[in-house]
């Protein structure tokens, strides 16, 4: 998964770029975001509840 959308206020987290204010390098995959991790928009939605998305729909 190169992308994944939450469902509640459409925050992407993108492979490609990270989240460096997470402390997500660019790169970080997936699975390698905590499960404990929250959406840092709207901190509601956890890691299992995103969206998966392919490359070309973000
Ligand atoms: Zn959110």
């Amino acid at each position: 998964m190169l992308a994944a959308r939450c469902p509640s206020c459409d925050y992407v987290y993108d492979v490609e770029t990270g989240d460096e204010h997470e402390g997500f390098a660019a790169g970080t995959a997936w699975a390698d975001i905590p499960q404990d991790w929250c959406c840092p928009d709207c901190g509601v939605r956890e890691k299992v509840d995103f969206v998966p998305l392919a490359r070309a729909d973000a």
